[in-house]
């Protein structure tokens, strides 16, 4: 199978499992990480009917968004201050933000474009050493302060949980929902109606991401890789 018929694969399987949680497939999307493949690769994933790409390289989302301004670009990788402005002519939507010297660039740079940068706050729910994010306590007056901003738009919140354990996975994901119901308490109600995505769940733990809450998974193996198998999870 190629990187065409596992993308529509995966949509499928996504759609499924959405509904099967009871919920309306038009409430996930799907964004392809296209981090490990080149131009083609993305060609590949457009012509199965992809429309979310995610990247995690400043000069990579460059290249690609400017070939394939048709779809839309996330940026999902860790923040250097130097390269926001390349990030913010290129996503759609930054996921990974935490910080508010970061946050305040955005801000400047989505001006001077005249946008409004779509961003999420990446929390490190499960506190791993290697993992990036806010902690779960940080998160309210890192928000209170993002929203004097202007030029960003917060969407809500994103993490990555601990690989290995559908069930650690599942309380990491449960852990994320409940954190963006109490941001959105803490908001004035016009940006708490808009603080509504929950971008959680790998090639590993969508399905869990999924039953969760998600309404964005990030998907990348499963859909650009040959040997894909997720078989080191334990269920
Ligand atoms: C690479 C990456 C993904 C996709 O991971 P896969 O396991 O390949 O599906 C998702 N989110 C982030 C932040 C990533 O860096």
């Amino acid at each position: 199978m190629g990187i065409e018929s596992r993308y529509r694969d995966v949509l499928e399987q996504v759609e499924s499992c959405t509904r099967a949680c009871g919920r309306d497939p038009h409430e996930v999307k799907l964004v392809a990480v296209s981090k490990t493949v080149g131009l083609e690769g993305v060609a590949s994933a457009l012509a199965g009917g992809a429309v979310d790409f995610g990247e995690n390289r400043p000069d990579q989302i460059l290249v690609k968004s400017k070939e394939y301004p048709q779809a839309n670009w996330h940026f999902i990788g860790n923040i250097q201050s130097r390269r926001i402005p390349d990030i913010v002519a290129s996503s759609s939507l930054i996921h990974s933000l935490y910080q508010l010297s970061h946050a305040r660039k955005i801000d400047e740079e989505a001006l001077s474009l005249g946008k409004v940068q779509d961003v999420l706050v990446e929390v490190n729910v499960s506190g791993e050493e290697s993992k990036s994010g806010l902690a779960p306590q940080d998160v309210i007056p890192f928000v209170l302060e993002c929203a004097e901003l202007q030029n960003v738009r917060l969407r809500g919140l994103m993490t990555m949980a601990p690989q290995g354990d559908a069930q650690v996975a599942k309380a990491c994901f449960d852990g994320l929902a409940q954190l963006a119901c109490e941001v959105r308490e803490a908001l004035p109600a016009e940006k708490a109606s808009v603080f509504s995505e929950l971008s959680m769940g790998m090639s590993e733990d969508w399905n869990e991401a999924i039953s969760s809450g998600a309404t964005i998974v990030r998907i990348g193996r499963a859909i650009f890789s040959d040997n894909f198998e997720d078989a080191d999870m334990v269920r």
